[in-house]
């Protein structure tokens, strides 16, 4: 089976434990205002311009090949890490390159869990662990910031909960007044108490370079936020909330 793939980081450390390959695949159901992989979105294939030249984003891949291309520098690495876009829009594929390597390599998935149920338990019963993007938990305030409400998004999570044993973490970006809000994080530890399998919150700090890619999809930056107000977490104050440990990774 074939699939598309926007871009592959060798020897990533910012996407699980060890020295990491992350695999980017192609599509995403959400639009996030923050979005900071805009070529990740769309499921076809795209010519992002820039002032020194132009790149594709979208190169189609076989699983086979895919496999073996990470299968050749097992000896080298500590897992691989399947991001996105939306990992879950690509399930069949992903499914076909996890079977072929995940006896040689841990597999993470990065995934908003916005999806199909049923495909989604599949990959995370292969997966090592699973880094669950959460963004905003209200179905209303997510429709206005990602384009999506939350409601399949919570609900996908808490059954993943009962019927999976994989273990995963909240990767929950800090977006001013919008994901850092007291009502969204009070709602995140909430969550959090209901949930077995949960292991962390890691907050990761907004990125002030994130509107650079957007000229080069040939679109306009429009966060509607203020990208330069402080975050307004309190970490302390969420840890006396949340049952498990939160940290705010660099
Ligand atoms: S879920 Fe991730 S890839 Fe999809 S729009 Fe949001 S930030 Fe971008």
């Amino acid at each position: 089976m074939q699939g598309l793939v926007f871009d592959i980081a060798e020897a990533s450390i910012h996407d699980g434990p060890g020295l990491r390959i992350t695999v980017f695949l192609k599509g995403c159901p959400l639009r996030c205002k923050w979005c900071h992989s805009p070529e990740g979105q769309s499921p076809a294939p795209e010519l992002l311009t820039f002032p020194g030249g132009q790149r594709l984003a979208g190169e189609v891949w076989s699983s086979r090949k895919l496999a073996e291309y990470l299968l050749d520098k097992k000896e080298l690495l500590d897992g691989v890490t399947f991001s996105g876009g939306e990992p879950l829009s690509q399930a069949d594929f992903l499914l076909e390159v996890l079977d072929l390597t995940k006896s040689a390599l841990p597999s993470i998935i990065d995934t908003s869990c916005h999806g199909d149920y049923q495909k989604l338990k599949t990959l995370a019963e292969k997966a090592e662990c699973l880094h669950v993007g959460l963004k905003v938990l209200d179905n209303e305030k997510a429709r206005h910031w990602t384009g999506q409400g939350s409601a399949l998004i919570l609900e996908n999570i808490r059954r993943l909960d009962k019927e999976c044993a994989t273990p995963y973490c909240f990767r929950l970006p800090l977006i001013p007044n919008v994901t850092d809000s007291e009502e969204n994080l009070t709602a995140v530890a909430n969550l959090a108490k209901e949930l077995k399998n949960l292991t962390s919150v890691d907050f990761l700090p907004y990125n002030p370079v994130t509107g650079g890619k957007y000229a080069a999809c040939g679109r306009a930056y429009e966060p509607g936020f203020d990208e330069n107000a402080p975050t307004l977490l309190d970490l302390a104050a969420f840890r006396k909330l949340c049952p498990v440990e939160a940290r705010v990774l660099e």
